[in-house]
């Protein structure tokens, strides 16, 4: 038999690569930019004609590239990125296949105009299906102009699999917004058939994501940060209560490299347990910084997913930043927690709470104290902002992170049960708060009024005990005088055996009465009073409701359940000193912002909202 394998000419082999790199006009508008940023650009501009398909222009004032240089990059793996296989675990470039610019000069027609910066003279290149059609000097601005015009010009076959011009506009958008939040501090601007469709001036990353998403997303974004030896995540979350039922909003990058990970997606959601349905999905754009050394980007062709060599860690890691994220910076829309690191508090909390009522007879006032009992934490410190400076006369300022002179920290929990001496040294920050229809509270904040819903409120505070409880593994039980027995449906029966441990951790006691019935002989201490059983028949409602709801582990589950069983309702009138227990429990809380079923807890109405009501 005769020889019958060949080499392929050149333009067929370049034609078969480009393939793997170049799918649609979105892929080339990524390689470019993606080269500009490379080249250091402070100025990108991108230029799409139908979508793309008539022409793509980017236009930057990168390094530029020398004439020689400038033949060179059209040819396969020709690249300035990497000379050796160690450059390749410390890449921190974009490109480094050196495939991109060789894969569309082989399926369009490409003129390219560049200078360095510091030539006099550029360099005029057109290649058209891989072959040099004009390669001389041109007087032209430093930097580089690509012109990409008719895409799969010379392959009939994929301009036809070319989609409508909405939807190859609506992936060349996608590919401009990943590219444009990577690199908030370089500007952007894209213009479609000649129409400005973004102007993205250099800046912070909250402005781009403002600039790229809508004046909307600033209310809805908290800052996401964590640091440690092995990586720093940095970013924003958007907060549960605008997570939307689709995806396309989660923006992961990894060493400014947009990457798919369900994995990581999974992490952040893992974070926001519970604050939302499992079937939504919050906004985010985030950061994560590693040693190239800890990844393997090389795992897919068009580079968007990646593998890291410790993914069990960064798994930890970023649902724990989402987490203390959501609890910690989210106390109102327009706080700015940078400066805060000063804050003192006047009286130590646990002094003030150290009242002992085991004289008072009061029943009322005893379960009162149980009820809005002090819950102490990290959240103290950021949230008597709300509220510091309300002393001052002109609290009309709307800024609440004024200088340290503004910062005095009080704290009142539960004073209508402490000593008369302490109660003086309270500052009454809760300014007189009133309850609306039985069912929401109002007060005096610094930047203009709080309005609490109770019931969500209360659900936090008990929820929050509890789960604390439950991981302490103590809490006082109160024995009954009259232990009572309740039957169960052979399934309820089961999953209380199943549960009993939790159960019991949380403050019940019982054990099994005969067939499926139980006697139940104690209830958790700050619940005495109600009726045990149904208290307990409702926790197995709860929990059985939110079993299927929600991926929650079983003390999450109970102690949710529980605080919903227990929790105040709507309805219900309060004491004055019972709302300010309320206001100073949920801001004492991890996570004060949201009802344990995601529900917001509080409404912040700023005095400017207010002013406008009445068009001032
Ligand atoms: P890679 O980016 O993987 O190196 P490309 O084919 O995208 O491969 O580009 C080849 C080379 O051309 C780059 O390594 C770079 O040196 C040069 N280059 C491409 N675009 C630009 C640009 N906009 N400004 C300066 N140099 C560029
Ligand atoms: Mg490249």
């Amino acid at each position: 038999m005769s020889d019958i394998i060949q080499l392929l000419p050149d333009s067929i082999a370049n034609q078969i690569a480009a393939g793997e790199v170049i799918q649609r006009p979105a892929s080339v508008v990524k390689e470019l930019l993606e080269n500009s940023i490379d080249a250091g650009s402070q100025n990108i501009t991108l230029i799409v004609k139908e979508a793309g398909k008539v022409l793509v222009q980017v236009i930057d004032d990168g390094a530029g590239m020398s004439q020689t240089d400038a033949r060179m990059c059209f040819e396969r793996h020709a690249t300035s990125k990497i000379k050796a296989t160690e450059d390749l675990f410390r890449i921190r470039t974009k490109g480094f296949r050196g495939e991109a610019l060789a894969s569309i000069a082989a399926v369009a027609q490409v003129e390219m105009k560049t200078r360095p910066q510091d030539d006099e003279l550029g360099t005029l290149l057109q290649v058209e299906a891989s072959v040099v059609k004009k390669h001389e000097p041109e007087a032209c601005l430093a930097g580089t102009s690509f012109c990409v015009k008719n895409l799969f010009y010379n392959i009939p076959a994929r301009r036809n699999f070319l989609k409508s011009n909405p939807v190859e506009m609506k992936h060349i958008i996608e590919e401009f917004q990943r590219v444009a939040l990577a690199h908030p501090d370089t500007s952007f601007s894209l213009f479609q058939n000649d129409l400005e469709v973004y102007n993205l001036k250099a800046g912070k990353l909250s402005h781009r994501i403002i600039g790229l998403f809508g004046k909307n997303y600033q209310k809805q974004l908290t800052p996401c940060q964590e640091e440690t030896e092995l990586i720093k995540i940095e970013g924003y979350l958007g907060k549960p209560e605008f997570s939307k039922k689709t995806r396309g909003e989660q923006y992961f990058f990894v060493n400014k490299r947009f990457i798919k990970s369900n994995y990581l997606h999974h992490a952040v959601k893992n974070g926001f347990t519970g604050l939302m349905p499992d079937d939504t999905h919050p906004f985010y754009v985030l950061f994560i910084d590693i040693d190239p050394k800890h990844i393997d980007v090389n795992v897919h062709p068009t580079k968007t997913e990646i593998k890291f060599d410790d993914e069990r860690t960064i798994y930890g890691l970023m649902k724990a930043a989402v987490k203390q994220s959501l609890g910690f910076h989210n106390i109102a829309p327009s706080l700015n927690f940078e400066h805060d690191t000063n804050v003192e508090l006047k009286m130590n909390p646990e002094e003030l709470l150290r009242g002992d009522l085991s004289t008072d007879k009061d029943y009322k006032k005893e379960k009162q104290y149980v009820r809005f009992e002090n819950l102490k934490s990290e959240n103290e410190k950021h949230w008597e902002k709300l509220f510091s400076g309300l002393e001052n006369k002109d609290h009309a300022a709307s800024d609440i992170t004024n200088g340290p002179q503004e910062r005095t920290i009080t704290f009142s929990s539960a004073a209508n049960n402490l000593p008369s001496s302490q109660v003086n040294n309270v500052q009454d920050h809760v300014k007189a708060p009133y309850q609306l229809h039985n069912a929401y509270i109002i007060s005096q904040v610094k930047s203009g009024m709080i309005l609490i819903d109770q019931q969500a409120a209360h659900e936090r505070i008990t929820y929050e005990k509890y789960l604390r409880n439950s991981n302490k593994n103590a809490v006082a039980s109160q024995q009954l005088l009259f232990p009572q027995t309740i039957e169960l449906n052979p399934a309820d029966y089961e999953l209380v055996m199943e549960l009993q441990g939790e159960i019991k951790i949380l403050g019940f006691s019982f054990e099994p009465f005969g067939k499926n019935s139980l006697i139940i002989r104690g209830i958790p201490a700050d619940l005495s009073g109600t009726n045990e059983a149904a208290i307990f028949e409702g926790l197995l409602e709860q929990y059985k409701f939110n079993k299927s709801e929600l991926s929650l582990d079983a003390r999450d589950n109970l102690a949710r359940s529980l605080a919903r069983q227990s929790s105040l309702k709507a309805g219900e009138k309060l004491t004055h000193e019972e709302m300010k227990a309320i206001v100073d429990q949920l801001f004492a809380c991890e996570n004060p912002n949201y009802a344990p079923n995601g529900q917001l807890t509080f409404y912040i109405l700023d005095l400017s909202k207010i002013a406008s009501f009445f068009n001032k």
